[in-house]
């Protein structure tokens, strides 16, 4: 449920209310617009008497939440987040770009790539160190020491870092080396990675699901901000469906949906839907054309050689080609680039 409270209600009269739903074992959280301010319960509302709320004298009314995530519920935090990365941001006012090879290769390699997608406007590289491949005996990552190679390209070009995290382990690891962690479309609904991830105090970037509806989704990231991290960005990869022309199907309509349901911010990955690096570009200029956050392209200076996913990489032409292209749609968005 969310209390409203009405414009401009003094501190005072907040707070009693607050205390009130404490006091009866409830959680709250408090989102403190120009005017009005409103106040979201977590718990079980039947400890608390609508009535009762009703009697103090600055609540304006008593707005039912249904779904079962709260803290991810736009009703509860009207206005869009911003996600802190490293120096950079993920949220309303600019398209962040994270780009990148599939997977760490070698220390030269990711160098020679983060220094090409920083030239084209990437603001965050991003960098495979434990690789979740469909089978065993694929290249499994780099592990550590691919961590250690992203921090030091990071650290050479001033880009932010992302790398994927599939274990308690990767998770203690990573904290040492990059600036935000990606649960995979994998290990979605992996509960106990994504209270790890909440705990990690790292921002977080949940892809979704291959066969995840969109609540699903979101409830997967309100067990991320339940551990106290409201830093989470979600990320449409594409979804399992009949077509087989593509890798899965880029489901652009779940921006929109999004919006209406969620204040986190929404990036779209158009090379690990789409699987072949010439349908990257154009699902890449309609994901910004409906207000998407930012995106997340693969990049390798060699796809024909690459250790993963070779297919759907772009080459630095591409990349360079693509980020240009990209300008005229980010100012129709009014988004900074
Ligand atoms: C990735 O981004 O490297 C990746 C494996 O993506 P996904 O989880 O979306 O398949
Ligand atoms: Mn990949």
């Amino acid at each position: 449920m969310i209390i409203v409270m009405k414009p401009n209600a003094a501190e005072a009269s907040i707070n009693a209310v607050v205390s009130f739903v404490q006091e009866k074992g409830l959680q709250t959280h408090l989102s403190k617009g120009d005017e009005v301010t409103i106040i979201g319960v977590i718990g079980n509302k039947s400890k608390l008497g609508d009535e009762a709320l009703l009697r103090f004298p600055e609540v304006a009314k008593l707005v039912p939440v249904t779904e079962s995530y709260k803290l991810a519920n736009k009703q509860f935090h009207p206005d869009p987040s911003t996600v802190k990365v490293g120096n950079t941001e993920i949220g309303p006012n600019n398209l962040t770009i994270m780009a990148g090879p599939c997977a760490v290769e070698t220390n030269d390699q990711l160098m020679v790539i983060a220094k090409a997608v920083k030239e084209a406007g990437a603001t965050i590289l991003r960098g495979g160190a434990y690789k979740p491949r469909t089978s065993p005996y694929s290249f499994q990552g780099l592990e550590e020491d691919g961590l250690k190679y992203m921090q030091e390209a990071g650290q050479a070009t001033g880009l932010a870092t992302i790398c994927e995290v599939v274990s308690l382990d990767a998770i203690n690891a990573a904290v040492k080396y990059v600036d935000m962690i990606q649960i995979g479309a994998r290990n979605m609904q992996n509960f106990y990675l994504l209270k790890e991830a909440g705990k990690s105090g790292l921002p977080v970037l949940l892809k979704r699901g291959l066969c995840a509806t969109i609540d699903e989704w979101l409830n997967a990231a309100e067990y991320i901000i339940a551990e106290g991290n409201p830093n989470v960005v979600l990320c449409e990869r594409g979804i399992r469906t009949y077509e087989t022309a593509t890798r899965n199907t880029l489901d652009l309509s779940a921006v929109p949906v999004l919006r209406e349901k969620t204040h986190l911010p929404i990036i779209v990955d158009p090379s690990h839907s789409t699987g072949n690096y010439l349908y990257v570009p154009p699902m890449a200029k309609a994901a910004v054309a409906c207000n998407a956050d930012g995106l997340m392209i693969e990049v390798h200076n060699d796809p024909a050689h690459a250790l993963s996913d070779g297919p759907q990489s772009l080459t630095f032409d591409n990349f360079s080609k693509l980020t240009k292209e990209l300008r005229p749609f980010t100012q129709i968005v009014g988004r900074k680039f």
